[in-house]
């Protein structure tokens, strides 16, 4: 297996493009669609001693415009199929429905988080400004957890762990050196930071509970070693989900006092509490994310949202955190 680095700059930073040959040569991850990052994957194919044509599959983590990209003129000068979990080909496909629910529920939960008109502007601005990243229409094969995909001189088996994308799916393999499992797993956990979970897909549905639920799973297959979405290789993940386990505990914490120091509040205040001003793409993920610890405080009945319009008031200032977040047991 290659590791292709591309120089994105426009999201997270430093994307990985993964590329196995052999049987099937198949490529994990896209990249987004810009020049540069266009050559960077021609580039690391090259020295590969292959070429976009010689591509028999095209593996995608999940919708994120810095995973598929590209997908779409690869399979165009390919014609090799796009696999990506289900939840996620709508949008990969650039079907308008998908696109359209999609932006729906981004002005319903601006308004629920009470994001102001200047900001909103700018992160709407923001959005709309990068659409052309997305690339173009892709002709998808959805796939489901368990499924398994013949890629390189093996298989990839998906493993479905959705939180900060609804259908972000890792792709677990038999490793090189013999020695257990290991997987490609796009965002779900990263080297250096953590995955931001409530913003990057509005669509996911109670997202923090479905990211814990993600990372304990990720912590029970204990892989030998995780290959993200980007950065460098993680050698042991289960650990790494523990951390950022531990790290929503905290930031858990830090919700329930800023309601208890400044009273009933919405996302966009508490935001402002947690990260201070945002600007760009972070104004998504700040109120994002402060909505996604609120939105599992009010199901675990710290919080109520009593009017559902978006204002939350702390019914327990002293609650159980380790019973709130639960930390993965690990192996190791
Ligand atoms: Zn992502
Ligand atoms: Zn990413």
């Amino acid at each position: 297996m290659e590791r292709i680095r591309l120089g994105n700059t426009v999201f997270e930073g430093r994307n990985n493009a993964y590329f196995l040959p052999g049987d099937r040569p198949t490529l994990v991850d896209a990249g987004v669609a810009t020049d540069s990052v266009r050559r960077d994957l021609r580039e690391g194919l090259a020295a590969a001693d292959h070429e976009v044509a010689d591509l028999e599959a095209i593996v995608l983590t999940h919708w994120h415009a810095d995973h598929a990209g590209l997908a779409a003129e690869l399979q165009a000068e390919s014609g090799a199929p796009v696999y990506v979990h289900a939840d996620d080909a709508g949008i990969v496909a650039g079907d308008p429905d998908a696109i359209a629910a999609e932006r729906s529920i981004r002005e319903r939960r601006f308004d629920e988080w009470r994001i102001p008109g200047g900001p909103r502007a700018e992160v709407t601005d923001y959005l709309d400004g990068h659409d052309d990243l997305r690339g173009g229409r892709v002709d998808v094969t959805p796939v489901e957890d368990g499924d398994r995909i013949a890629a390189g001189d093996g298989e990839l088996e998906v493993v479905h762990l959705p939180g900060h994308a609804a259908g972000l799916s890792a792709f677990a393999f038999d490793g090189e050196r013999g020695a257990g499992r290991e997987a490609y797993v796009g965002d779900v956990i990263l080297p250096k930071y953590t995955p931001n979970v409530g913003g990057a897909d509005l669509r996911v549905d109670r997202p923090l509970e479905t990211y814990l639920d993600s990372l304990a799973r990720l912590a029970d297959l204990d892989f030998e070693r995780a290959w993200p979405g980007h950065r460098d290789p993680i050698s042991d993940p289960a650990g790494r989900a523990r951390v950022i386990a531990e790290h929503h505990r905290e930031r858990t914490e830090r919700v329930v006092s800023v309601l208890d120091e400044h009273g009933p509040t919405d996302a966009w205040t508490v935001s402002a509490h947690l990260f201070g001003d945002l600007s760009g793409i972070h104004i998504l993920h700040g109120p994002g994310e402060a909505f996604a610890h609120l939105d599992h405080l009010v199901a675990e009945g710290v919080v109520s949202s009593p009017d559902g319009e978006g204002r939350y008031e702390l019914l327990d200032a002293d609650p159980d955190f380790d019973e709130l977040v639960a930390v993965p047991e690990t192996k190791r």
